[in-house]
């Protein structure tokens, strides 16, 4: 893509969202890897209203690794998947504890080898915890990119380098969690905000519904 509509795309997200911030609630380290763990699939606001319950009654690792499972798919089970992402609370607790001195690995292969824990949950954590240059791509990284032609595929990893060549190292954390707010709020899957976006000229997306229009 040409750099003047690299430009364009980022001076329209610092435009609508300056000061990007993650949806999802969490006190602690191990409480933002558990709440990306259990976002997927699912939204951060159904995430925030079971997190809410969960961290409150169970309010340290320990007792997140000692937790009774029926008790913990009860809580979560409004999001769904509950019986893998209740056994994956549990394993990740313990392998905080076990392996890791109760803290969030800053690492690729410290971070994917928890339980249900893969390279964009990890892309998420490094970023948000840590501020290491990552850059996620989940559902709204991966439609935007694609509208507005970032990139032209659906593999996330293909997806994930060409924004890296794209966009500034020091951008990666900040223009990820733009693209999600951008893609959540602004560019929807059904009935994007197309009318009041100042991307149209650019957008692969927009000028295939003019043609058909
Ligand atoms: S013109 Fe529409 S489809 Fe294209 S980026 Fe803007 S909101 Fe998304």
């Amino acid at each position: 893509m040409m750099k003047k509509n690299i430009l364009l795309i980022r001076n329209y997200l610092d435009e609508l969202y300056e000061n990007p911030r993650c949806e999802l609630e969490y006190n602690n380290d191990y409480e933002l890897l558990i709440a990306v763990m259990l976002s997927a699939q699912t939204t951060d606001k159904s995430v925030n209203k079971v997190t809410k319950i969960l961290f409150s009654k169970y309010n340290s690792l320990d007792s997140l690794a000692s937790a009774d499972i029926n008790d913990l798919k009860e809580i979560i089970r409004p999001i769904g998947n509950f019986n893998k992402k209740s056994l994956n609370i549990i394993n990740i607790a313990r392998s905080l504890l076990d392996n890791f001195g109760g803290i969030v690995p800053k690492t690729h292969e410290g971070l994917e080898c928890l339980s249900g824990v893969g390279r964009k949950t990890a892309n998420v954590i490094l970023g948000e915890l840590y501020n290491i240059p990552s850059l996620a791509v989940d559902t709204h990284v991966l439609r935007v990119s694609n509208r507005l032609g970032l990139a032209n595929t659906k593999d996330v990893l293909e997806v994930e380098k060409k924004l890296k060549k794209s966009f500034p190292k020091e951008s990666w954390v900040k223009v990820h969690k733009q693209l999600v707010l951008f893609g959540r709020y602004n560019c929807k899957a059904i009935k994007p905000d197309c009318n009041n976006c100042k991307l149209q000229d650019i957008c692969k997306h927009n000028k295939k519904l003019t043609k058909v229009s």
